[in-house]
């Protein structure tokens, strides 16, 4: 069952656990084949019952309000991502020897014979912007690409549909990764690597070990982050093609095989003639949008991976200058008596507001939200400095709270005590009251939205309607 050979898949037993984005479309395929499919689903609401209806039209088999057990026969089981491991259907299928794969690796099986490379990005933050820059970066060579996979574009539909790319640009998550054994990228980035999801994966160690899996195979060069010696640790574990390289970036000035920073300007001193003696420049910091530390990071991990696959000096340039952030990562909503209003709603964990804190000087910070199990101290004593004021919202403020009167006690605190949508406005509101010309209040709530909004973005929204109501 190695490839998309239609003789392959005649009458394989094929379940698919788990319906939504990834499954409806893998039993599509699957069927589409000739596999016989039947998909499992754990839920039996109105939704699960609408696409479980047009499934059994095509001759699809469906089992609704049990995704436990392994239905009888079956040779294969492809699972939507986000499906834990220690689920008793993985843990029959390994009793029955019954392999498992996700929906990436779905597609990897499934590419043709002349399928186009894939660049591949993952990391515990950046990995949306990094791969958009590279798609961005590698559009500017002229290069027919797209940025696909964790990032909401199926990788199943940018291999088996019409368009025909030249290279790929894959933003893969832990989970991806975990279900793909057999993905073999181009080349690879690691971004970062901070406890997430370690309630998926049981440990920092098996995190750690999925995120790895990029570099398994890589061809051409595995990139990763100097300041993060566990993405290169990660880099000595992986089982490489021969002549593939370790490729370092860094926001300092670059060694030998590295990317990094001189002067204000992005320099490749890996993909050049001579690396002892030669650097290339590649870009401006100011080509940056926005140009903060960690954004640097991301575009020099972008900047790795393109020049990897041969790009030139120029559309690494003229790709970060044409891109625009998606919305919520560090978006500057408006200036209101000199004080800078940035939306980075998108901060649900503790390492991404660290960095988007680390970005400005003096910062009123309004946080809170579900912490997901997440500890407050380490990000409160490395960003106490720049705290002007904070503003607390949402279930888990409490535990944002109590690292700061342990670990910054100067700085002024408002704890709204609110977990309404309203909330907000009283947030900018308070964040202005204690915000002095200068400064910029930061929405970087290190925490998940849930409590008190349907995701990120309406978070964001209502931040910055609350920053224009302040404004009328
Ligand atoms: P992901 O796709 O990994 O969630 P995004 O590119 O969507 O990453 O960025 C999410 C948030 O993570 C941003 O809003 C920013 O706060 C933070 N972030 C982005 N890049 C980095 C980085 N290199 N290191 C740390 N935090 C980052």
């Amino acid at each position: 069952m190695g490839s998309g050979k239609v003789t392959d898949w005649q009458g394989k037993h094929v379940t698919v656990a788990g319906l939504g984005v990834s499954g409806v479309p893998a039993a599509k395929v699957l069927h589409g084949l000739g596999a016989k499919v039947t998909v499992v689903n754990d839920g039996d609401d109105a939704r699960a019952r609408e696409q479980a209806e047009d499934l059994r039209e095509l001759g699809v088999t469906v089992r609704l309000g049990d995704g436990a057990t392994l239905p009888e026969g079956t040779e294969l089981i492809v699972t939507a991502p986000g499906w834990k491991p220690d689920k008793p259907l993985f843990t029959a299928a390994a009793a029955a020897g019954v392999p498992v794969w996700g929906d990436v690796e779905l597609a990897w099986r499934l590419r043709g014979p002349d399928a186009a490379p894939w660049l591949c990005v993952t990391g515990t933050n950046g990995k949306t912007t990094t791969t958009q820059m590279l798609a961005s970066i590698l559009k500017a060579a002229g290069l027919r690409t797209a940025a696909v996979g964790n990032i909401g574009v199926s990788l199943l539909d940018a291999v088996l549909g019409e368009e025909r790319y030249d290279v790929l640009a894959v933003e893969l998550s832990s989970y991806q990764l975990h279900w793909a054994p057999s993905l073999r990228a181009h080349s690879a980035a690691v971004l970062n690597l901070a406890p997430d999801h370690l309630d998926w994966h049981g440990s920092m160690e098996a995190y750690a070990k999925d995120k790895g899996r990029v570099y398994e195979g890589n061809r051409v060069a595995c990139v990763y982050n100097l300041a993060d010696p566990a993405t290169e640790d990660l880099v000595r574990e992986a089982d490489v093609e021969e002549g593939c390289r370790a490729v370092g970036f860094t926001l300092g000035a670059p060694g030998p095989s590295q990317l990094g920073v001189v002067d204000g300007i992005l320099v490749d001193r890996a993909f050049v003639e001579n690396r002892q003696k030669n650097a290339q420049e590649l870009a401006e910091v100011s080509d940056v949008d926005p140009p903060a530390p960690h954004n640097i990071a991301n575009a020099l991990a972008a900047a790795a991976l393109a020049r990897a696959f041969g790009v030139p000096a120029k559309a690494v340039r003229d790709g970060l200058r044409a891109f625009t952030p998606d919305a919520h990562r560090i978006a500057h909503v408006a200036d209101l008596d000199g004080v800078a209003y940035v939306d980075d709603s998108k901060a649900t964990n503790t390492h991404a507001a660290e960095a988007s804190l680390a970005a400005y000087e003096s910062i009123v910070w309004i946080a809170g939200g579900l912490a997901k199990g997440a500890t407050f101290d380490e990000l409160v004593t490395k960003s106490a400095k720049r705290l002007r004021g904070v503003v607390l919202l949402g279930a888990d403020r409490a535990l944002i709270g109590e690292a700061l009167a342990r670990h910054a006690p100067e700085v002024p605190v408002v704890d709204l005590d609110r977990t309404d949508t309203g909330a907000m406005l009283a947030a900018v509101q308070e964040a202005r009251r204690l915000a002095a010309e200068g400064d910029t209040v930061l929405l970087a709530p290190a925490c998940a939205s849930m409590d008190m909004f349907v995701n990120y973005n309406q978070r964001g929204d209502a931040f910055a309607q609350a920053v224009r109501e302040l404004g009328a």
